[in-house]
């Protein structure tokens, strides 16, 4: 109907080609990805794959490296061989690393073609990532747009990050690339917003959408929240990255319950919590937090409440599959609407609970 599709930004999402990043495909008919950076130093494999493993743990589906000298450059095989999602090399300026990330078996690179120097520099990336099918992502950041633009634009506005991507992408084009994603990423929202609505409309390449340099956690998840739910409900943004100055696994944190908000994908629980008030008589935001860590691995889609009270915390909450609502010194767990145990002793709280959803999640499907 009218309503339901106004209503449904999956049933908005703009046509695009898509590319593939290793296995995961990006634009075209597949869902919205969600993809994230290592903080690492990449030439430390073991802390590099580590992260890596703990962002795949988390539901990142692209993990982007920095590669910013031959010491990174030379890791990138071992990391492609161990980790278990595609990586992607950022590099700035360097044809020769680009072409020793694509030889290492890197699924995709991230590089501005007209950053690299000579033509000759830019057709031997080219050639290397065509011979690989590896995809090229173009990011253009307010704070790297190339000065002739700035001054014909009066500044890194929309317009002037949208021409300078274009520029890039013709540098490709020109060559018979087509493998192409694009970034657009300000640290305003609103301009954020802006160039990728424009760029929407003039390349039918997916775009990879973030708000660069959004911030701690708690603001950065408001500002790339604001942002990228805008564009996502409008349809654009074929891939997700939520910048935060954090530890990178609070981004998938972020990106996932976005996507959730926006009904286009959901992965593991719903943690549904109050805010709590003067009835709450428990810790209930140590065990809220708890609970929200311990559940981050969990991937099956459910709601999950921890509620302060009683009195209305399992009516709050009647939606969730199974939950927890304090009392004095004491928790009421219930499964899908039915009290189904009580807790004595604000210590045993948290490991009965986790007990008993432990117990929900494995019955999961065969009830
Ligand atoms: Fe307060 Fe109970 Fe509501 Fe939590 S569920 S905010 S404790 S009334």
């Amino acid at each position: 109907s009218q309503s339901s599709a106004a209503q449904d930004p999956q049933a908005r999402r703009r046509h695009t080609q898509s590319v593939y990043i290793g296995g995961v495909g990006v634009g075209g008919n597949n869902p919205v990805r969600v993809q994230s950076m290592t903080n690492t130093p990449t030439h430390d494999v073991p802390a590099t794959l580590g992260q890596i493993r703990t962002l795949a743990a988390a539901g990142c589906e692209i993990v982007r490296v920095a590669v910013p000298d031959e010491t990174a450059a030379a890791t990138l095989s071992d990391l492609c061989a161990a980790a278990p999602v595609p990586l992607v090399a950022d590099i700035h300026f360097d044809s020769r690393l680009a072409v020793q990330a694509v030889e290492a078996g890197i699924a995709g690179l991230r590089i501005n073609p007209g950053n690299i120097g000579s033509a000759r520099e830019v057709d031997r990336v080219v050639d290397a990532a065509s011979a690989r099918g590896v995809p090229i992502r173009i990011g253009v950041n307010s704070g790297s747009v190339e000065k002739g633009l700035l001054e014909r634009f009066g500044g890194p506005t929309p317009e002037a990050m949208v021409e300078s991507a274009l520029s890039h992408v013709t540098l490709l084009e020109k060559r018979g690339f087509s493998q192409i994603k694009i970034s657009l990423k300000s640290s305003s929202v609103l301009d954020t917003v802006h160039a990728y609505q424009r760029m929407a409309d003039r390349v039918s390449y997916p775009l990879h959408i973030g708000v660069t340099e959004a911030g701690t956690p708690l603001r950065g998840a408001v500002k790339s929240g604001v942002g990228l739910g805008i564009l996502l409900w409008e349809g654009v943004g074929d891939t997700v990255r939520v910048s935060l100055t954090g530890d990178p696994a609070d981004e998938m944190v972020a990106a996932w319950e976005l996507l959730r908000s926006l009904g286009l994908r959901s992965r593991g629980p719903e943690i549904i919590s109050c805010p709590t008030c003067g009835r709450t008589e428990i810790d209930l935001i140590g065990l809220a937090q708890a609970v929200e860590r311990r559940l981050r691995p969990v991937e099956t889609v459910c709601k999950v409440a921890v509620m302060g009270c009683v009195v209305n915390g399992p009516g709050e909450a009647r939606e969730a599959d199974i939950g927890i609502a304090g009392g004095r010194d004491c928790g009421i767990i219930f499964r899908k609407g039915k009290v189904i145990r009580k807790v004595h002793g604000d210590a045993n709280l948290l490991p009965v609970f986790m007990e008993e959803v432990r117990r929900f999640l494995a019955e999961w499907g065969v009830e």
